[in-house]
């Protein structure tokens, strides 16, 4: 297994109608090898995974090789603005995969995007909201600091 440093959390920075078909298409499109999460949760609360925790997803440039990269779908309103748009049920889901992810890596450290320093940043390959760091578009450190002792 790698050597997880980071579990970074992630909004999608799309509709919250987004399915998982078409954020697959969007990575294939980008023409990355691997998906840019390893999993996603829905609107619902579904967990979708869509790699394998052994190999890198394409969440953080320059962190993937140590990083578990989590998402939930949505992130924008409907004028395109960056919104903390996460239902009850995400937050539910979120929180009882990230307890879990915690628990198989106690070393690592749960953050979001926007929390990674800011080279990592506008290289073409991350999107226009995570250039501008408002990714997961609330503060998972403060929000999960609990679960790290
Ligand atoms: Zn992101």
């Amino acid at each position: 297994m790698r050597n997880i440093k980071y579990i970074a959390v992630h909004c999608t920075a799309g509709s919250q109608k987004t399915t998982i078909e078409s954020l697959k298409l969007e990575f294939k499109r980008k023409g990355w090898k691997y998906p840019g999460y390893h999993y996603v949760i829905g609107p619902d609360g579904t967990i979708t995974q869509l790699l394998d925790e052994s190999l890198v997803s394409n969440g953080v440039k320059g962190y993937n090789s140590v990083s578990i990269n989590v998402a939930y779908i949505g992130g924008i309103d409907s004028k395109g603005k960056a919104v903390d748009n996460r239902t009850e049920a995400q937050k539910a889901s979120l929180l009882s995969l990230l307890r879990h992810l915690y628990k198989k890596y106690p070393d690592a450290v749960i953050q979001g995007h926007r929390d990674f320093s800011p080279d990592t940043d506008g290289n073409g390959k991350v999107d226009t909201w995570e250039r501008i760091k408002e990714c997961p578009c609330f503060d998972a450190k403060v929000e999960y600091q609990d679960l790290q002792p």
